[in-house]
C-alpha cells in the first residue's frame, strides 16, 4: 500500500508539531512519502512563514532593509533545528540564501519555506529530502506538466524508496522556481499520490475532518466521516470551506481517495472523500448543510410562457450582457426565477429589470432580496422518499417561510431560499430534524 502523507503549516509549526508528524508516519509504514508546507501559525497572531517571505518581498521591491525580517525567519527554523537536536547547518545555510537575496526571484523567495522545512523534516524523519523543483515540472504558462512531472516522481521513488517533498513549488525545465496559488501544498500531495498511483492521499491538518454544518451556527456539528466528491462541491460552493478544486482534481480523476486527518488528535477519523460511498457501509441520510445570505431572485412570469420557445435563453442573455452569473433557476409552468448573488447585481438590478420587461414583455417581474440559499447536501436523499417532505415539514413548524425550492441534478441536494434573517434558524431547524436525530437517520445499519 502506498500511502503520501502531507502535513499543513500548523502541523510543522514548531518542534512540537515536528515530533507529532514523526509519530503518526512512524506509526504506519506505507506512509513513506511526505509533503510538508513552510513552518505555519504557533498560536493565533503568530506568523506563517509563507507570510513573511511575501513581506521579504514586498520589502525588496521598494528597496526597504529586510535584514531583522530574515533574522525572524531564520530564528523559527533554528529553534526547530536546535529543540530536535538536528545536524543540518541551519543557520549557515540560511545565512547564505540572505547573503544573496537581492538576486534571487520572489517565487524562489517564498518556496524557501517549504524548502528549508522539508531539509529539517527529512533528517529529523531519517528519509531522503527530494527538492520539488527536480520533482514538479510547470510549464511555461504555469501549469503542471503531468507527464514529465511523473516520470521525475516515478524515477524519485525508484531512486530513494521514501523522501519527504516541500510543498507549494516546482521548476520549469530550464530550472525557474514558479509557485502553485496560496495553500499550494495541498495540490503538490496530490499531483504526488496521482504520479506514483497511491493508494490514499492523507491530507494532515488542525481539524478533524469536514463537518456536517457551520460550527459558528450550529454547536458542536458532527464531523462528516465518508463524503463523495460532488457532495463537497456542492457544501464548498455554498460556503462549507473545504479542499481547492486544484488539490482535489489530480486524485479525483484517478479514483484516489483523500482523507483528512487532525496532526494533533490523529486517533480521530477525520473525513474520508471518495469519488462513490462504499457499499454496504452505514450511512446518513443527510450528509451537511451549508448555506450564504444575500442573494436576490428575479421572478417572471406570463401567460402561456410554457409555449414560447426562448423566453428563458433571452431572459439569461439580460444578465450575460450585465456579466452577472446566475446560481439557479426555479421553474414553474408560467413563471421562472433566476437568482443571482446579491453583490453581483447591487448598482444594476433597476437596469436589468427595464431590459427583462422590454425585451419578454412578461406579466410581472417581481424582485425578491435578502435571500439566504440553503443547500442540503446528501447522496442518499434520492434513495428515501419523502425526505424533502421532511425538510419543508420542519421548517413549517418553526414557522419558517421557505421563499424558493430547488433541487440539483444529481438529486444530491435540495435547495431551499429563505429570508435572510431566518437563515440560521432554519439551518438548526434542519440539523436538528435531521442529522442530530441519527437514530431515525440511518439509512442502513445503527450509528457510526
Ligand atoms: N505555505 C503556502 C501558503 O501558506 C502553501 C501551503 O501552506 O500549502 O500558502
Amino acid at each position: 500500500m502506498i500511502k503520501v502523507a502531507k502535513f499543513g503549516g500548523s502541523s510543522v509549526a514548531d518542534a512540537e508539531q515536528f515530533k507529532k508528524v514523526k509519530s503518526i508516519v512512524r506509526s504506519d509504514p506505507d506512509r513513506r512519502f511526505v509533503v510538508v508546507s513552510a513552518a505555519g501559525k504557533r498560536f493565533s497572531g503568530d506568523n506563517k512563514l509563507t507570510d513573511l517571505l511575501l513581506l521579504v518581498n514586498a520589502h525588496i521591491a521598494y528597496h526597504v532593509d529586510c535584514t531583522q525580517l530574515l533574522k525572524d525567519i531564520e530564528a523559527r527554523f533554528v529553534e526547530i533545528a536546535t529543540d530536535l537536536k538536528l545536524t543540518y547547518p541551519i543557520a549557515e545555510k540560511f545565512e547564505e540564501f540572505s547573503s544573496v537575496i537581492e538576486s534571487l526571484s520572489p517565487e524562489y523567495i517564498v518556496s524557501r519555506g517549504e524548502w528549508f522545512t522539508a531539509r529539517l523534516m527529512a533528517e529529523y524523519l531519517g528519509m531522503p529530502f527530494l527538492d520539488a523543483a527536480d520533482a514538479i515540472v510547470f510549464r511555461h504558462d504555469g501549469t503542471v506538466d503531468m507527464e514529465r512531472t511523473a516520470t521525475q516522481m516515478k524515477d524519485a521513488v525508484q531512486r530513494l524508496g521514501t523522501f519527504v517533498l516541500p510543498g507549494f513549488y516546482g521548476a520549469t525545465i530550464d530550472g525557474t522556481i514558479k509557485l502553485f496559488q496560496r495553500g499550494g501544498g495541498d495540490i503538490t500531495g496530490a499531483v504526488l499520490a496521482r504520479c506514483i498511483d497511491a493508494h490514499i492521499y492523507e491530507n494532515w491538518t488542525d481539524v478533524s475532518g469536514f463537518l456536517s454544518a457551520d460550527p459558528r451556527i450550529v454547536d458542536n456539528p458532527r464531523t462528516i466521516h465518508r463524503i463523495t466528491f460532488d457532495e463537497m462541491r456542492e457544501l464548498s460552493y455554498m460556503g462549507a470551506s473545504v479542499l481547492q478544486e486544484e488539490a482535489i482534481f489530480p486524485v479525483r480523476e484517478v479514483g484516489i481517495p483523500i482523507q483528512i486527518k487532525n496532526t494533533n488528535l490523529p486517533e480521530k477519523r477525520g473525513t474520508i472523500i471518495r469519488e462513490t460511498a462504499e457499499e454496504g457501509a452505514r450511512e446518513h441520510l443527510i450528509t451537511g448543510i451549508a448555506g450564504k445570505k444575500d442573494f436576490i431572485a428575479v421572478h417572471i412570469s406570463k401567460a402561456h410562457m410554457s409555449n414560447e420557445v426562448g423566453i428563458v435563453r433571452r431572459a439569461l442573455a439580460v444578465f450575460e450582457r450585465y456579466g452577472v452569473s446566475v446560481e439557479h433557476i426555479p421553474t414553474g409552468v408560467d413563471s421562472f426565477g433566476i437568482v443571482v448573488n446579491g453583490s453581483d447585481v447591487e448598482d444594476k438590478i433597476y437596469l436589468i429589470v427595464n431590459d427583462l420587461q422590454q425585451e419578454l414583455k412578461p406579466d410581472s417581474v417581481t424582485v425578491v432580496d435578502k435571500l439566504a440559499l440553503i443547500s442540503v447536501v446528501g447522496r442518499n436523499m434520492s434513495r428515501r422518499p419523502g425526505t424533502s417532505g421532511r425538510v419543508f415539514g420542519a421548517l413549517g413548524e418553526a414557522g419558517i417561510n421557505i421563499r424558493m425550492i430547488t433541487q440539483s441534478s444529481q438529486e444530491i441536494s435540495i435547495i431551499m431560499g429563505v429570508n435572510n434573517e431566518d437563515f440560521e434558524r432554519a439551518i438548526n431547524v434542519i440539523y436538528q430534524a435531521f442529522v442530530a436525530d441519527q437514530m431515525v437517520d440511518m439509512v442502513r445499519g445503527d450509528v457510526q
